[in-house]
């Protein structure tokens, strides 16, 4: 097995030289981050088709835009972040002032999945950057090109000391694991991260663990329909539903069954068009062992929508399965593909109760104009985040952090939440010397009585 301690070793001393801790060294590297994707945008437009077949709109809206925009809020805000935070300090500290210090918490591993393979490295990477760390970048394995393009990228741009890519599958992966880093920023999947979380154990390594699960979608019986099944036929098959937070089934109120099937028909067909197979503009399935999983979910309920694939091509239709329970073999694991089984329901009890016996999920779509239905579901579900009335899209925002609850994550990131997740807050209290308040020693009269008044 690979070693990795000597690089690790070499970013340890680069960190403690403190040149990264230097805001302007920060920002000097994020703006040269930035400049680079933009030069190597066509290179990267070019990684993405040929590794997943996406569109150059997708390309550029998921991988390539949205990290430019990461990039551009956090410079903007960077100065402010990094201040120490004045606090309040209680009265019987008198004469004391307290602060938060955000400090970098030094090498930092950086481990990437495939399905966006550029922003899911590069939007963790500016948060390790504006936080003032060193990186271990390892992308994923299954899209070689995206993962070449950016070690080009990353080499070009950083010495090995602060930032690097290291290339590898399991194996090299595992082996990164076995080295002492100051902190581990892991997306992938449940299974994954449960050994990411036990090797970072042993050096009680802190984790943030951006994971999956099925994310569950509730159309209400007065939903605005055509909208719904519009936004949800968005969510679910843009990256052929290989994305971590789509819509991975929909419960559906009973009412409206026929209705939102017939919308979801029309804008399926409005987006991908009559053929989605032959669409150039349609996502690839990453591999023929995650075709030939997908497959075999297609036998399972009732087939209203879609069903074509095309092994040699692995891309696979947009489908959609009614009459499934909680019993087939597509609900027991998050299906990531463009597969949508449909629930039916009566009362919104019995999807409350159904989610609540599963692991909490990452994200929750719920389409209703009821404020009691709304209320109701925030008050009695948890998962990570997620929309009302909208799918994916609050992963837009840089003010909402982003991540799971339960298996479905461990901390979050985005926006100032990036910053955060590579930052150690140091608390200090700054004592005076003007004049020490006697209490707290063990020789002052009425000392207990005195204390007694102040906490309690
Ligand atoms: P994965 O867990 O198989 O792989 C992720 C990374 O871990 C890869 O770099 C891989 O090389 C490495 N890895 C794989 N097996 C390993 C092992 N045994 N030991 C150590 N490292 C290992 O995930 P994936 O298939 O690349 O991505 C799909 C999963 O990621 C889905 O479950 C999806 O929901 C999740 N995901 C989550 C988010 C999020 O932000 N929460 C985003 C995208 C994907």
């Amino acid at each position: 097995m690979e070693n990795y301690h000597n690089l690790v070793g070499k970013q340890q001393r680069f960190f403690h030289m403190g040149k990264t801790k230097d805001i302007n060294y920060r920002i000097n590297a994020l703006q040269r981050l930035g400049a680079s994707i933009k030069k190597n945008e066509d290179k990267l437009k070019e990684a993405l088709k040929a590794d997943l077949n996406k569109s150059e709109l997708e390309a550029y809206m998921t991988e390539i835009g949205v990290v430019l925009e990461e990039i551009r809020f956090t410079l903007k805000h960077l100065r402010s972040w990094v201040k120490p935070q004045r606090v309040k300090t209680p009265l019987m500290l008198i004469g004391s002032s307290s602060y938060i210090y955000p400090e970098p918490y030094g090498v930092a591993l950086i481990i990437a999945p495939w399905n966006y393979p550029f922003q899911l490295s590069i939007a963790p990477l500016i948060g390790a950057i504006a936080a003032g760390n060193c990186a271990v970048l390892k992308p994923s394995e299954l899209t070689p090109r995206t993962s070449a393009v950016l070690e080009q990228m990353i080499t070009k741009l950083f010495p090995e000391e602060y930032i690097t890519v290291v290339q590898g599958g399991v194996e090299t992966s595992q082996a990164l694991l076995q080295e002492k880093f100051d902190t581990i920023f892991f997306t992938g999947s449940v299974p994954v991260g449960k050994i990411v979380m036990k090797a970072a154990a042993e050096h009680l390594t802190p984790i943030t663990l951006e994971l999956g699960g099925k994310s569950p979608c509730i159309v209400h019986e007065d939903a605005n329909i055509k909208l719904a099944a519009k936004r949800i036929a968005w969510g679910k098959f843009l990256n052929a539903g290989q994305t971590c937070v789509a819509p991975d089934y929909v419960y559906l109120h009973h009412n409206i069954k026929d209705a939102f099937i017939k919308e979801l028909k029309i804008a399926i067909r409005k987006l991908y068009g009559d053929q989605p197979i032959d669409n150039p503009n349609y996502t690839h399935i990453v591999s023929q062992k995650h075709f030939d999983r997908l497959s075999a979910f297609l036998d399972e309920g009732e087939l209203v929508i879609g069903g074509a694939s095309d092994r040699s091509q692995l891309v696979m239709e947009p489908t959609v399965l009614t009459k499934i329970s909680w019993k087939d073999t597509i609900m027991q694991d998050e299906i990531f593909g463009p597969i949508l089984p449909v629930l039916e329901y009566k009362d919104l009890s019995e999807v409350i109760e159904g989610i609540h016996n599963h692991p909490k999920p990452l994200a929750l779509y719920l389409f209703t104009e009821s404020a009691t239905v709304k209320k109701k579901v925030l008050k009695n579900v948890s998962f990570g985040g997620g929309c009302i009335n909208d799918t994916i899209y609050h992963l837009v925002s840089p003010y909402l952090p982003f991540g799971g609850v339960g298996s479905s994550g461990i901390g979050s990131y985005h926006g100032k939440g990036s910053f955060d997740a590579f930052s150690h807050k140091k608390s200090i209290l700054r004592q005076t010397t003007r004049f020490d308040i006697p209490l707290r020693y063990p020789n002052v009269k009425n000392g207990l009585k005195i204390i007694k008044y102040f906490l309690g």
